[in-house]
């Protein structure tokens, strides 16, 4: 574009200096501060830009008489240009709004007055004005592409850009990468068929189509989602762009893998007692709530089962607190161990463990629950020479979630679980006790 517009200008300076028997002919773009820069010079020679601030130029009124060049004081870069002295000097403003001081310069260095023909030059002010201020548009244009561009390349995110008219694309160099072709414009279809390339090697391609697919019906629909592509995720983004028709669009991809893997470490981190690798309290009573709002939950049966060593105090006592956190961390392993896949187990704190089961029949419970209590005494501890006895005792409580409300429901298990361990304890420690029996008792 700008290429096309400077060879306007180099032959409109060429003919005016052909016709006007001038020795230079310069187009000037020249700034609101006098800054002149030479876009079309006629013969062709290197000019770099100069100020023109104290020429006088400015300061005349041009019509289409040359002027003597004493009355003006040329920047030397424009003197040196000649290969005389200048004598006389005419300027066509182009008349330009925008850029009031641009315009066509005339130089001659003959000692005789410009031909006739000179007169005719001022008729050429309408071209200059127009290629200039073409040129101007294009030099706009341009620099915002190249802003546009930087802008993309420098968004840490892959950028595919639809045009609005559907026929072409633009691609950023981490999209390119992405889609393993070129950075750059491209026909529309030359990207939408590697995008679609992509999508298929997600290993959760087909959620996405069917996302997809449900929006396919809208031309403005805007999606972020993940797309997982094995070791990495990319959330991507898609949203309606209005440029220059309807289909414009724009689809973003951000690699966010180290961003969800620390987000999971710190969920598994905050869920998690450090010591036992068991749940913690707070994880427990989170999974409790979201079993309990899916379908038929509040119907089905729930146990808890209240976990606590026993005099674990002296084990602390007398070997020391990190045998006892050895000791703790063995009696989390067996619990785990004697208990189903499926159930729910936390270090509730301290030396208490609480395990929420699933809908087991009471002789069913009491079995899950004496299984674990033998899985701790039946055999010592150890750890080098050290061989410490362990024991547990074990409170357990059932119901269904309409016994109480959901959000006191856990609580009301663990609370009845307690007094049944309470129990358990007081009866002489290393046994089960469930609340129901040993209220039916009490
Ligand atoms: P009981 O049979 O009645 O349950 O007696 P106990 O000694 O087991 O119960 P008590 O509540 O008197 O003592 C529990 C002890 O557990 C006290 C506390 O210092 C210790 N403890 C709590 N958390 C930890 C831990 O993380 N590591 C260690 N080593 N000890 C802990
Ligand atoms: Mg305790
Ligand atoms: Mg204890």
């Amino acid at each position: 574009m700008t290429a096309s517009i400077s060879e306007a200008l180099y032959e409109l300076c060429g003919f005016a200096r052909v016709s006007c028997e001038a020795e230079l002919v310069v187009a000037l773009e020249v700034d609101a501060g006098y800054r002149a820069t030479a876009v079309a010079v006629s013969p062709t020679l290197p000019l770099s830009s100069f100020n023109l601030r104290n020429s006088r130029i400015f300061e005349h009124a041009w019509a289409s008489s040359p002027v003597s060049a004493s009355e003006l004081r040329l920047p030397s870069a424009v003197i040196n240009a000649l290969p005389a002295l200048p004598t006389f000097v005419l300027f066509v403003p182009a008349g330009l709004d925008h850029a009031p001081y641009s315009g066509l310069l005339l130089l001659w260095t003959a000692p005789d007055a410009p031909p006739p023909l000179v007169r005719h030059v001022p008729l050429l002010a309408g071209s200059v004005a127009s290629a200039l201020g073409r040129r101007r548009e294009a030099v706009r244009q341009a620099a915002i592409r190249d802003q546009f561009n930087d802008l993309l390349e420098s968004v840490p995110a892959g950028i595919v850009v639809f045009d609005g008219d559907g026929h072409g694309a633009m691609v950023n160099e981490r999209a390119a990468q992405l889609l393993g072709t070129e950075p750059g414009r491209h026909e529309a279809s030359d990207v939408a068929e590697p995008m679609r390339m992509l999508r298929e090697r997600c290993d959760n391609r087909k959620e996405l189509d069917a996302l997809y697919e449900g929006h396919m019906a809208n031309a403005h629909y805007s999606v972020t989602t993940h797309w997982m592509l094995g070791e990495r995720t990319y959330e991507v983004d898609t949203h309606p762009v209005h440029g220059d028709g309807e289909r414009g669009r724009i689809w973003l991809f951000s690699d966010v893998t180290a961003e969800l893997r620390m987000a999971a470490n710190l969920r598994k981190m905050a869920e998690t007692d450090p010591l036992t690798g068991a749940a913690n309290r707070r994880s427990l009573e989170s999974e409790f709530a979201r079993i309990m709002k899916t379908p038929g939950a509040r119907d089905r049966a729930f146990s808890v089962l209240m976990v606590d060593v026993d005099h674990f105090k002296q084990i602390n006592d007398t070997h020391g607190h990190s045998v006892g956190d050895e000791v703790l961390r063995e009696v989390a392993a067996r619990c785990r161990t004697a208990l189903r896949e499926g159930d729910l187990f936390a270090r509730f704190g301290g030396e208490e463990f609480v395990a929420v089961l699933a809908a087991p029949q009471e002789a069913e419970l009491t079995a899950i629950a004496e299984r674990l209590r033998r899985s701790i005494a039946g055999s010592a501890f150890r750890s080098g020479t050290l061989s410490i006895p362990l024991t547990v005792s074990v409170g357990i409580a059932s119901g269904t979630g309409r016994d109480a409300p959901p959000a006191s429901f856990l609580a009301t298990l663990i609370e009845q679980a307690d007094d049944a361990l309470y129990a358990a304890k007081q009866s002489g420690r290393n046994r089960v006790v469930s609340y129901t029996r040993q209220r039916l008792a009490g």
